[in-house]
């Protein structure tokens, strides 16, 4: 995948620019609050994806403006396709994000995921270490979106089901009517359940052992890291049972408390838990070496390189792990975000400089 030109307008603190990012490495470089983080954020926009950094959609568009526009080209080895996208501001009357390919209208932008493929590593990534189990469940669950569409179906099928039940638990009826819709839903949930947990399993077997890898060689093979993953249940009978027998403690706490909704991660590095133990620079090795994972596993599943994205990420590392993250990156269309310029010296990078919003000749 190669992102060849994008046109931003009124795109956070960005009036209007025109990028042409290089086939291999761009470097964005800026003092701090210039819009680094902006633009790069603006590229993984493409993806159909909700900003990594969290913020609402009306929140990307400059303030005081009506809205903002993205417009790319790009080519996946097979096609050329140009994006456009549209966020509503808070002023606007069409809230939300559209999107069109080539033309073609698709609605809602999250409809166009499984067409920009990228991988996005900032310094909010840390919590994949350091964060809930919600975080590496979200980090799981987009992955999986943006390469198999399907998952996009059964996920949002499992989260309608525990939403609704999650509400009857809570709501106001008679006792005997709850729990005969209890069962239903628990039907439902198993169902959609045991399918999630298959993707899961799967897809996770080829991440971790490539993360595994990563982490490896990122340490010049000094320590190894584990990420393991298991799942609550297998099948669509087992977690049939297993929720059945939690209906009364789920009527206590007033939500589903079993499911693949709860199920988590487990990261150790030299055999200690990683989120209680490990050092911060190790700590965002284990979550760079699932990001280059993830990117491995668009290769191969997809059969399509993914864009990397990588925002500030050089800071914390140590020159040997700074140089492997650059190696690793090569091959593949990277765009980075640094303070320091200088760090990319003798490189053969492109390089693009940010002020106050705009890009600035040297
Ligand atoms: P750092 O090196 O500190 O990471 P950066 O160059 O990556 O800095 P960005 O995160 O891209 O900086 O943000 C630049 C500026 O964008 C901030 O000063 C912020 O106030 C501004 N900004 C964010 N959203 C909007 C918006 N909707 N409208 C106008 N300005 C905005
Ligand atoms: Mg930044």
């Amino acid at each position: 995948m190669i992102l060849k030109k994008q046109t931003l307008k009124n795109y956070r603190n960005i009036n209007e620019v025109t990028i042409y990012p290089d086939e291999y490495l761009t470097v964005i470089c800026g003092k701090n609050g210039q819009g680094k983080t902006n633009l790069l954020e603006s590229i993984w926009m493409l993806t159909g994806a909700k900003n990594f950094r969290g913020n609402k959609d009306n929140e990307l568009v400059k303030k005081g403006e009506d809205f903002a526009v993205i417009t790319a080209e790009c080519e996946d080895g097979r096609k050329n396709e140009t994006f456009n996208i549209t966020i509503g501001g808070t002023e606007c009357e069409k809230k939300g994000r559209y999107a069109k390919i080539n033309g073609v209208d698709y609605g809602r932008a999250t409809n166009i995921a499984g067409n920009f493929y990228s991988v996005v590593f900032a310094p909010v990534h840390l919590s994949l270490i350091t964060g809930s189990p919600e975080k590496r469940r979200k980090f799981i669950d987009a992955a999986l979106c943006q390469i198999y569409p399907y998952y996009i179906d059964i996920y949002k099928r499992y989260s309608r089901a525990v939403t609704q039940k999650n509400a009857l638990l809570k709501a106001n009826i008679s006792f005997s009517e709850k729990i005969k819709l209890i069962e239903t839903f628990n039907q439902e949930i198993s169902v959609s359940g045991e399918a999630i947990i298959k993707y899961r399993v799967n897809y996770l077997d080829g991440l971790f052992k490539k993360a595994e890898e990563n982490y490896k060689n990122i340490s010049s093979e000094s320590e190894k890291c584990f990420f393991r993953y298991t799942p609550m249940a297998n099948t669509a009978s087992e977690i049939y049972e297993i929720l059945n027998q939690s209906v009364k403690i789920d009527l206590a706490a007033g939500f589903s408390t079993k499911g693949p909704h709860r199920d988590d991660i487990n990261i150790e590095i030299k055999g200690d838990d990683a989120k209680s133990f490990a050092s911060q620079g190790q700590q965002r090795s284990a979550a760079l070496s699932l990001k280059l994972a993830e990117a491995g596993q668009i290769a191969e599943i997809a059969q399509v390189e993914p864009v990397l994205l990588l925002d500030d990420v050089l800071s914390e590392l140590d020159s040997t792990r700074q140089n492997f993250l650059l190696e690793k990156a090569e091959g593949r269309q990277t765009i980075i975000t640094s303070c320091n310029p200088a760090f990319f010296d003798g490189r053969n990078a492109s390089i693009i400089v940010m002020e106050n919003g705009n890009i600035i000749n040297l």
